[in-house]
């Protein structure tokens, strides 16, 4: 932890007021109140539930050095008053950011964020020591605890930038203040905050004006409005591609292998070849192909990615397959977006159709996409006419909109909660239709999708 009681006053007050003290190491930052151990800074924060300011006194209680505050506290520690908490929370994390040693790197996109920030961190720590942001803490409040909990004298930071809304990204950017910044790709995905797909472009390509001078711009090819955006910022970039074999950095899905693993095609400006992932799926190419461009940036070769993915932790529930008792299940539950949903689809659909086997889909609603969530749902339900799978059972408010979409009569079956879905599933046992069946799991995160791969485990 670099952050020290003087440099925090530096930081938010100005040298101006310093008053002559001994200076005290914070032993961390936090904004829950029950993280708070002896030494730490608490940083009062007003959530839509909870007002940090409430826990304040317990903070202290708990040995808090200091506290972050936009209210007036009587407290016995030095208390910071400023007007926006979070701000401030972001204005120390540019000043640990700064004070460190390392190379940030930032990774930005609707789908893959995660996935692409564990790829590089685990290829980088092959030969250099790498932090990165603890699961998916990646929005204004996040990425300053990630920072705050980075190591200062790693060689790589590899941070995961998050948005809703604009603006989002500037504040993120400013706290990040990348040495390289990965944008990733977009889909319709917060178009509450975003309004359409050039709004999601715009917004995510805005990173690049927080590149330090000699920064470096790295961009996923294949969405034109994104490239677009990029070069006009950018007009150095480095691109990468799935779909464009010209492009210097190019990767492509080859295979399935067995347990959910993939084979893919990599080729950079320096080598081409085959690596193995814990993971399969064409979608997943896009997120290789960035770490293979950056890896290659960082100096790194083919054999270091193939060793980080050897080391890989792929997080749960993103596109998670598991064979049992003859049938595969793919929890991919962790969220979902049409840019998401598409490829797991896809992908799901190739393994079904290569091994001659029945598709099942057990879908939930996509949230968060506003005046497009009608249409995004139609769309999804032509995705399934296309895919034709054996069953298809959709969980959540758009179950209508989908099947409209599709136009298959009686194909898409709305379901209310895991026990109908069993019935169902018992149904179409009997009738030997789920027999070696590949079955996808995926929602948004508030359909909790995973309570229905869950119950068809058990059944099992
Ligand atoms: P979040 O916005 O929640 O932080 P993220 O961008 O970090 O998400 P991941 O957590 O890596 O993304 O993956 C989220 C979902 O998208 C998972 O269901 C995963 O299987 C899927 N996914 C990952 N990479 C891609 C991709 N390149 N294209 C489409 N879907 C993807
Ligand atoms: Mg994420």
């Amino acid at each position: 932890m670099t952050l020290t009681l003087r440099m925090a006053e530096r930081l938010l007050l100005g040298d101006a007021e310093t008053a002559p003290r001994d200076d005290v190491r914070f032993t961390s930052v936090c904004t829950d109140s029950r993280a708070v151990e002896s030494g730490s800074l608490f940083v009062c924060i007003e959530g839509e539930r909870f007002d940090g300011h409430a826990f304040a006194e317990a903070a202290v209680r708990a040995g808090a050095a200091a506290v972050v505050s936009s209210k007036l506290l009587d407290l016995d520690v030095p208390v910071f008053m400023v007007r926006n908490t979070v701000q401030t929370l972001g204005l120390l994390a540019r000043g640990c950011r700064d004070a460190a040693h390392a190379r940030v790197l930032a990774v930005t996109g609707s789908a893959g964020k995660t996935t692409v920030k564990e790829l590089i961190a685990a290829m980088a720590q092959q030969d250099r020591s790498v932090s990165r942001n603890a699961g998916n803490l990646n929005n204004q409040i996040g990425l300053p605890l990630s920072i705050f909990r980075a190591d200062p004298k790693a060689a790589l930071w590899v941070m995961e930038l998050g948005i809703s809304k604009p603006g989002d990204m500037d504040e993120l950017g400013v706290v990040a203040s990348p040495d390289m910044a990965v944008i990733h790709n977009i889909g319709c995905a917060h178009l509450e905050g975003l309004g359409d797909l050039d709004g999601v472009a715009r917004a995510k390509a805005s990173l690049l004006r927080h590149l330090r001078p000699d920064g470096q711009a790295v961009v996923n090819a294949d969405h034109p409005a994104l490239l677009r955006e990029a070069l006009a910022l950018r007009p150095d970039l480095v691109r990468y591609s799935t779909t464009d074999k010209d492009s210097p950095y190019f990767c492509c899905f080859t295979h399935n292998l067995a347990e959910g693993r993939g084979r893919y095609f990599i080729r950079t400006p320096k080598e081409q070849g085959h690596v193995e992932a814990p993971f399969c799926g064409a979608h997943f190419a896009e997120n290789l192909g960035a770490a293979a461009t950056v890896g290659h940036l960082l100096g790194l070769d083919l054999a270091a990615l193939q060793a980080g993915l050897d080391a890989l932790h792929v997080p749960g529930q993103r596109f998670a397959c598991r064979d049992l008792h003859g049938v595969t299940i793919i929890d991919d539950t962790y969220n979902a977006n049409p840019i998401s949903m598409h490829g797991a689809i896809r992908t799901a659909h190739d393994m079904a159709r290569d091994n001659g086997l029945p598709l099942v889909l057990v879908l939930g609603d996509m949230k968060e996409l506003g005046n497009a969530a009608r249409s995004e749902h139609e769309a999804l339900g032509a995705l399934l006419a296309e895919c034709r799978p054996e069953a298809v059972f959709f969980h959540g408010e758009h179950a209508e909109d989908v099947a409209r979409g599709c136009r298959c009569n009686g194909l898409v079956r709305p379901v209310a909660e895991p026990d109908a879905l069993l019935r169902h599933w018992r149904e179409l046992d009997a009738a030997s239709s789920a027999a070696g069946a590949v079955v996808l799991f995926k929602g948004s995160r508030s359909c909790r999708m995973e309570n229905y791969a869950q119950a068809l485990r058990r059944e099992l």
